[in-house]
């Protein structure tokens, strides 16, 4: 403990936690002390350079900043600028590459058909089975979304690798809908500002946490240090829930990842940054390769660096990355939202247990650090 008191305790220094510390130190000029279990800041954002060849590895998966919110865009703008990459993903079935998302090329080229945006439209509604009746699970409600024959190629194996599980024993509630689009349009996301840092997440990350008035703590796990600090001093906590609570009404389910690295002396291995795996022969689920994501950086110096994603149900002790957010999930969670928890906020997507992606994080934190911090703190 430092021996003059923070004005507030932040857990956590992914974009939750430093976006809450960056404005509270530098809009209302209090003090904020971070503690982080890992290494470095970012959270799961977090990227390193490689050292012999220069190529910047996102270590917890690819991470493409995209956001509609022009906010979000304006507050992040004030700390980074950004490379205006637009991430297109492909699909590799049975060795041939696909766009993914499912769009108009998908379509003429999976069925070797040359069809245009309104023949298309028409084709897809006729592969549609059971469209508008009821959904038991997964594979049904894909079916009812895609057809079969999409179904089977691009969704069927990925799911089930994803979830080590047959989509027939799935919730259909896991998809709402799948993405298709009916032109050439092959960008992953449509928001209107998309990219990556220009000088890599670190320098981002490092521009947010600059402030004197924020101590960051690496390495140090909130639960180790908890009883040494004074009760009055108010908590943003962004671990997860269910640990705060020492798992006392179970443990909430969430998916982790696996990843295998690989340097290889070529200049490139793949034809984008982001390369699915559907089918069921291959155990991974995706390959990356972060060079594909800096093209203004030009490194063609005969090296690249790829890593295979695995994924499947997380233990205690892994990383959570993706909520599973079952029926019993959600009962869990709503046990824990009733417990009384004094001055400590939760927040981020590990204390509010849903996905986001890093826009929506900062957007969540500025809107609490305005209704809930400030009136706190002043
Ligand atoms: C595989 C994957 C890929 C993604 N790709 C994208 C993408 O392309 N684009 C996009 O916009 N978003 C993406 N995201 C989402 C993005 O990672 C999140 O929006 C972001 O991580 C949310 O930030 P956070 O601070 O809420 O959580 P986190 O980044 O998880 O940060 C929480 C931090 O709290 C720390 N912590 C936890 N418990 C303790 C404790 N007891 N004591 C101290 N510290 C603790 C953790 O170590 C962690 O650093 C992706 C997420 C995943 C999992």
């Amino acid at each position: 403990m430092t021996k003059a008191q923070p004005d507030l305790i932040v857990v956590g220094a992914g974009l939750t936690g430093l976006t809450i510390a960056e404005r509270v130190a530098s809009e209302l000029g209090k003090s904020v002390l971070i503690y982080e279990t890992r290494n470095h800041i970012g959270g799961n954002a977090f990227s390193y350079f490689e050292p012999k060849s220069g190529i910047e590895i996102h270590k917890y998966g690819t991470h493409v900043f995209h956001t509609a919110n022009e906010k979000v865009f304006e507050y992040v703008s004030g700390f980074t600028k950004f490379n205006n990459f637009q991430h297109k993903v492909l699909s590799n079935h049975k060795g041939t590459l696909f766009n993914f998302p499912i769009n108009l090329n998908t379509l003429n080229s999976f069925f070797d058909l040359s069809m245009d945006e309104n023949e298309a439209k028409t084709f897809l509604e006729s592969l549609k089975e059971n469209p508008g009746g009821r959904a038991e699970n997964l594979e049904d409600k894909a079916k009812q979304l895609v057809g079969r024959v999409l179904y089977e190629a691009f969704i069927k194996g990925y799911s089930q690798k994803q979830w080590q599980e047959d989509p027939k024993n799935l919730p259909s509630t896991i998809i709402n809908r799948i993405p298709v689009r009916f032109n050439s349009d092959s960008r992953y996301f449509d928001d209107i500002h998309q990219g990556l840092p220009l000088d890599g997440y670190g320098s981002w990350f490092e521009s947010m946490a600059a402030n004197k008035k924020i101590t960051i703590l690496l390495e140090t796990d909130y639960f180790d240090i908890k009883k040494d600090l004074s009760p009055d001093i108010p908590i943003v906590y962004t671990g997860p829930i269910d640990r705060y609570f020492d798992y006392k009404h179970g443990l909430l389910g969430w998916r982790t990842l696996d990843f295998e690295h690989e340097a290889l002396p070529i200049d490139s291995f793949q034809s984008a940054a982001v390369v699915n795996y559907p089918d069921l022969d291959v155990a991974f689920t995706r390959i990356h390769e972060f060079k594909k994501l800096y093209p203004e950086r030009r490194i063609s110096n005969g090296a690249t660096h790829i890593m295979r994603e695995y994924s499947r149900a997380a233990e205690r002790e892994d990383d959570p990355f993706y909520p599973m957010n079952r029926g019993i999930d959600r009962e869990i969670l709503s046990k824990y939202k009733n417990e009384k928890v004094g001055n400590t906020i939760f927040a981020g997507r590990l204390g509010s247990y849903k996905y986001m992606d890093m826009d929506v994080a900062i957007a969540a934190a500025l809107t609490l650090y305005r209704n809930t911090i400030i009136p706190l703190l002043t």
